[in-house]
């Protein structure tokens, strides 16, 4: 039998390895060239491949075909499948249908999905479960499925990649929000976004759970329009989460936010969300305290760099959309000097408005083209700078901030007008301000 991948990256070599093991005829093609460590793993496993082309002879000779989430529907080579008629599937779906006797932890969203998945695994790691962490995080689920024996997968689970799964069924299904972000690839329509994001649920049952944001609107009212009710009603959800400032009170069990590593009212959702996990899961509130403590989340998203002379330095460079960037506004308590812009993805700023006139005294536009930022806030923030340079947006902020001020990097748009990706924009911002002290 046939497997053709597209897409020589993490997942596509992920899925490679598993075809192989379980006795696929396995050909890789990618577009694009393939990095050489994915080269070598391909190699070492003795899949053959090709770079910089699709031989479509050999490609529509597929039984099935798993496409990385990368890929757009529109490209010829999907168009040509698809009028072919060819199954077509994600990494995630072919690595469910392996996987076997372990529970799955699936986790979307539109913001705080890599935050969440990282502390749900950690608590369970915590507790001394055998737990594997997967998905849009960087590691391939199916090349786990292949390699490793874990009794639980707690997967980050992203759009693209619910749109290519048919079958999964997580035990747990997480969907953080919903805002909006990526919508070219959904025909500019929330709604398809959305029924996207809901995907994750399509094949849950009673006998699963899923736990929901009550104050996401775009969640609510797909729930309504689509008269889910009876849905939810029938799972075994009803996660009532109670949270307010001060305390995550689940059922009897309640914890201090002061406790909690990670700042801001966004984190406190996102650790409520993984500690109900935890509690469904058994773990003792004792280790889930433990735990909500010492997380250290993934760089790049409110990442405490240092304080300066009274002036605190924050990289949140992973803010690509204004609703994460909205969160990280909020989570500051001192005034702002807020360094933002970037590859504009049809941002509304208007969102921001208030936010921004009550606590940014000063903004520094690091990107190509500062028309939009600057017709959206002239009128609300006192001074605004620009530069394309991260070291003088620093050295601009430093001379503009104050003894108990924050200088935070929220972008709210892409990195890829000056910077390779998010990572660079943030390592480049985080020696900027390390530099100052040299
Ligand atoms: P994702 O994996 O969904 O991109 P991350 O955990 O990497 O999410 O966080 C991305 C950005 O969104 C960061 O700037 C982070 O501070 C912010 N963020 C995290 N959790 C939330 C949330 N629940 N709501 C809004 N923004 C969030």
């Amino acid at each position: 039998m046939n497997l053709i991948i597209l897409g020589g990256g993490e997942s596509g070599v992920g899925a490679a390895i598993l075809g192989k093991h379980k006795g696929w005829n396995v050909f890789v093609s990618d577009y694009g060239q393939i990095q050489t460590a994915f080269k070598a793993e391909l190699d070492q496993f003795d899949i053959e491949y090709e770079e910089e082309k699709h031989t479509f002879e050999r490609i529509e000779k597929a039984d099935l075909v798993i496409k990385s989430p990368g890929i757009p529907d529109k490209v010829p080579v999907i168009k040509r499948l698809k009028s072919l008629g060819k199954e077509i599937i994600d990494e995630i779906e072919f690595g469910f249908r392996y996987c076997e006797n372990a529970k799955i932890i699936a986790i979307t969203g539109s913001n705080g999905k890599t935050t969440v998945t990282g502390l749900t695994h950690y608590l369970l790691e915590k507790a001394g479960l055998k737990a594997g962490i997967a998905g849009n995080i960087g590691f391939s689920f199916a090349k786990k499925v292949a390699l490793e024996q874990n009794d639980f997968y707690v997967l980050e689970v992203s759009s693209f990649q619910l749109d290519y799964c048919t079958t999964f069924r997580p035990d747990i299904a997480i969907l953080i929000n919903i805002t909006p972000d990526h919508l070219d690839r959904y025909d500019y329509k929330m709604e398809n976004y959305i029924a996207s994001k809901f995907r994750i649920t399509q094949n849950q049952t009673t006998e699963d759970l899923f736990i929901f944001n009550k104050k996401d609107q775009n969640t609510q009212q797909f729930l309504i329009e689509t008269q889910q009710q009876e849905f939810l009603n029938a799972t075994k959800i009803p996660v009532e989460v109670i949270y307010n400032q001060k305390n995550i009170q689940i059922g009897e069990s309640q914890f201090d936010t002061n406790q909690i590593s990670m700042k801001g009212p966004h984190n406190h959702f996102n650790a409520t969300c993984a500690v109900r996990v935890a509690q469904e899961l058994g773990i003792r509130d004792e280790v889930i305290e433990e735990g909500l403590a010492t997380f250290v989340n993934a760089p790049h998203r409110l990442e405490w760099i240092m304080n300066i002379h009274g002036i605190d330095f924050i990289n949140d460079s992973k803010a690509t959309n204004i609703d994460s960037t909205f969160q990280a506004l909020k989570a500051m308590d001192q005034p702002i000097i807020w360094i933002a812009g970037g590859q504009d993805k049809g941002n509304d700023y208007n969102i921001l408005a208030s936010l921004v006139k009550e606590k940014v005294k000063a903004l520094i536009c690091l990107c190509e083209d500062n028309t939009k930022l600057i017709a959206a806030f002239k009128d609300i923030i006192p001074i605004i700078q620009s530069t394309k340079d991260v070291n003088e947006a620093v050295a601009m902020s430093q001379k503009l901030a104050q003894k108990g001020e924050v200088i935070l990097l929220s972008p709210a748009c892409a990195s890829f007008d000056l910077f390779k990706n998010y990572i660079a924009r943030g390592d480049q911002f985080r020696q900027a301000v390390l530099n100052i002290n040299n």
